[in-house]
């Protein structure tokens, strides 16, 4: 399988990456050197994860080339709009210490806002200080709003996605547009590595659940950012390019939807 994914504007970002939600700042530079000592170049953070500075630690201690690394961190909710947005960008940047970032997304949906903060979006793509722009938690409706007033359309949108919520519909429209679906949260926090058929394909290829499940994003054709703090988990989580579901087993999993979230209701949240 090619690890990496070619967005709409041609930058190439790679499948599988580490996501650093609920990392403290003391442990981002830990987790994320063990990450690219064990073979990554995705990075997921946000600004309201306050961890970018521990993040950009972690990518120094790496000593990886700034160029082979793949960061991407998100806009929050409190900053969206024209001037702030650009001015969270730069905050963002000054944080992880670097010229730019790989990927910039609005992390939630604010209504009445977000088109506003893409405007400065596309200027910070313009400059070269974001290689790809993108979403995080839209709906089909929100990514039309934006494209009233957007001149580019989103390269990426972020969403809730794992085998209880799969997402169908949406990741269809996604797939429909070119704009890359990437899951968050894609082992459902932890909470779902005990399910029979997870562990039971495992055992068949001598596989964690985990990594079955990271497998099945991979085949879904979805970006996919497990997390974790833990050096050994991290190398797991990674270990997925030496076997491969095959589509009675990919069903199988497509079976465990039954539309579950963990996280809020893009159209309903208030934070
Ligand atoms: P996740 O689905 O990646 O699950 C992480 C948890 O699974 C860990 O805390 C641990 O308990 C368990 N785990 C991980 N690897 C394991 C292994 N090999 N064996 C056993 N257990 C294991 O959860 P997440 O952190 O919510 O999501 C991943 C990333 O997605 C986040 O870190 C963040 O970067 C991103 N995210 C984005 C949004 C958004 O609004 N855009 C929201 C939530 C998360």
């Amino acid at each position: 399988m090619d690890n990496m994914k070619k967005l709409a504007n041609g930058i190439e970002m790679p499948r599988l990456g580490l996501g650093v939600w609920r990392v403290e700042e003391n442990d981002a530079a830990n987790s994320v050197r063990w990450a690219i000592d064990s073979g990554y170049h995705l990075i997921d953070t946000a600004a309201v994860y306050k961890n970018e500075k521990g993040v950009g630690e972690g990518i120094r201690q790496s000593g990886m080339k700034r160029e082979n690394l793949f960061i991407t961190t998100k806009l929050w909710n409190a900053d969206q709009g024209y001037d702030s947005a650009h001015r969270a960008f730069n905050g963002s940047l000054e944080r992880l210490g670097l010229e730019y970032v790989d990927l910039y997304l609005i992390h939630w949906p604010v209504e009445g806002k977000f088109n506003d903060s893409w405007r400065a979006m596309e200027e910070i793509y313009e400059s070269g200080r974001a290689k790809a722009i993108g979403v995080s938690n839209f709906h089909r409706h929100h990514i039309e709003k934006l494209m009233t007033t957007a001149k580019i359309k989103p390269m990426v949108d972020q969403i809730e996605l794992h085998p209880t919520l799969t997402q169908v519909d949406l990741r269809d429209y996604l797939e429909k547009e070119g704009i890359a679906v990437e899951a968050w949260s894609p082992l459902g926090q932890g909470k779902i590595l005990q399910k029979p058929t997870l562990t039971e394909i495992g055992k068949k290829y001598n596989k964690s659940a985990a990594q079955v499940i990271i497998r099945w994003h991979l085949q879904s054709n979805t970006i996919v950012i497990p997390k974790s703090v833990h050096e050994k988990r991290i190398k797991e989580n990674f270990d997925v390019f030496d076997f491969e579901l095959n589509a009675e087993e990919m069903q199988q999993i497509d079976g465990l939807n039954i539309n579950e979230r963990l996280g809020a209701n893009p159209d309903n949240f208030d934070f």
